[in-house]
């Protein structure tokens, strides 16, 4: 049986409960999947993260990384929650920004971030995370066409291999991300900053991954960078700011086995306390950016059984009303979940099934050899963890409409975001004149 999350109940009848709400009759009540938001495990991940803090490390941030799942709703309770959030592009920012968001709480990330994103971000005042040359005079040329300054902190790579899937692994040299510390680059960055007139430097940044159940990537990271910060204090720029990024994994099945939130969080305050204490360094204010670890568990995708196709000797297919539309991990990273038949809780799973998405395209399979509950057509699949990077890598292929985030809590059920429509996939869509 697959772990059950968050506020997941069985009922009486056998039917999943996720926030006191029956998600079968949620499932059946739409003709495409749904994407159910548990209200009160997303409140008590992002709870877990601050309280840690400020028990442990007062001088301290914690920002939602924000590509997990953005939505004008996500904001509001990331707000009343008490944490910032962090941006990796101007649609993020706009989101933010229509929410209502104090927007001294925003931090914005990006390799390639546009003028236009630049602009976006030093106008509203939020925090830059420097990722290249390119970008330092960028920002330098905005600051002064705007006559407006800018707090900063920049992107190093510690140069370390995190223990995770390598798309999903940003902390080693040949990464995308960042500055490399090897042949003064980091240094050089810093310096070019801290000559700028309206730029302020606050200090480094950092992230090695997603994903992770091994902290050692930390710890050697941690050592990597306080190293660089003390290299750095000797020729008197001072790091008041230290944003160790995210990270932290999930479980998505019974073989993924992460640390709890409040020992990551001691764990990564452990290590800077004692790197910094013995270099002689003040220690800086902290910050983390956790995504998949504050939703990622609080999300389940619910879908209808539709046909069921039997390979003989080789396997049986369970095809749903969704697919990479709405789950595009396995087909990216060959990321595995697990499921339940969410009208048969009370039964065992023994049948073993492939299940498959309703996409053109062999590779459309959300999970493969799955034990199951003798799954059968208008069955109702629960598909667990899916709250992260599920919903926002979500595409309209083979013009599926993307599915409806609902969020639910004490037997309350509210749309925060509405499911698709044929009409809104069609809203950008037009004909030129001479086509007519
Ligand atoms: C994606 C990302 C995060 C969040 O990572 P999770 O694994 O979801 O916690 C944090 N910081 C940066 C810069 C990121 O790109």
């Amino acid at each position: 049986m697959a772990v059950l999350h968050g506020t997941m109940k069985v009922k009486d009848n056998g039917h999943l409960l996720i926030g006191g709400v029956d998600v079968v009759e949620v499932a059946r009540e739409s003709e495409f999947p749904v994407y159910v938001l548990d209200e009160e495990l997303l409140r008590k991940n992002m709870r877990e993260y601050r309280k840690t803090f400020e028990k442990y490390y007062p001088n301290s941030m914690v920002h939602y990384a924000s590509k997990a799942l953005m939505t004008l709703a996500m904001c509001k309770i990331v707000e009343s929650e008490g944490l910032g959030i962090d941006v990796v592009s101007g649609g993020e920012l706009y989101t933010a920004i229509k929410a209502g968001f104090p927007m001294d709480k925003v931090v914005m990330h990006g390799n390639n971030k546009s003028v236009n994103e630049i602009k976006m971000g030093i106008e509203n005042g939020v925090k830059i995370v420097i990722d290249n040359f390119y970008e330092i005079e960028l920002v330098d040329k905005i600051t002064k066409e705007l006559n407006k300054s800018v707090d900063v902190l920049l992107r190093i790579k510690p140069g370390i291999h995190a223990d995770t899937h390598h798309y999903v692994s940003t902390g080693h040299e040949d990464s995308k991300f960042g500055f490399i510390i090897k042949e003064d680059t980091a240094k050089k960055a810093i310096k070019q900053v801290v000559e700028k007139e309206l730029i302020n430097f606050k200090g480094i940044h950092m992230h090695i991954g997603s994903q992770i159940f091994n902290v050692t990537g930390y710890e050697k990271s941690i050592e990597i960078m306080a190293d660089f910060i003390k290299e750095l204090k000797e020729e008197n720029i001072i790091v008041k700011e230290f944003d160790l990024g995210g990270g932290l994994g999930v479980i998505y099945t019974q073989e993924d086995d992460p640390m709890s939130i409040t020992d990551f969080v001691k764990l990564l305050i452990e290590y800077v306390k004692r790197e910094f204490e013995k270099r002689e360094l003040e220690l800086p204010k902290l910050m983390v950016e956790p995504g998949r670890s504050i939703v990622g568990e609080a999300g389940t995708t619910v879908y209808q059984v539709g046909s069921i196709t039997e390979v003989p000797g080789i396997r049986k297919y369970i095809a749903i009303n969704g697919g990479m539309g709405d789950n595009i991990r396995p087909a990216l990273y060959g990321s595995k979940y697990d499921a339940v038949i969410a009208n048969r809780m009370n039964g065992k799973e023994e049948e073993l099934v492939t299940v498959a998405g309703k996409c053109c395209e062999t590779g459309d399979i959300i999970l493969k050899d799955i034990k199951l509950n003798e799954p059968k057509s208008g069955d109702v699949l629960a598909v667990f963890t899916t709250g992260a990077y599920n919903y926002t890598m979500a595409s309209n292929y083979n013009r599926l409409p993307i599915p409806g985030v609902m969020l639910v809590n004490n037997g309350q059920k509210e749309w925060i975001v509405k499911p698709q429509s044929y009409e809104d996939i069609l809203r950008n869509d037009i004909i030129p004149e001479r086509l007519k």
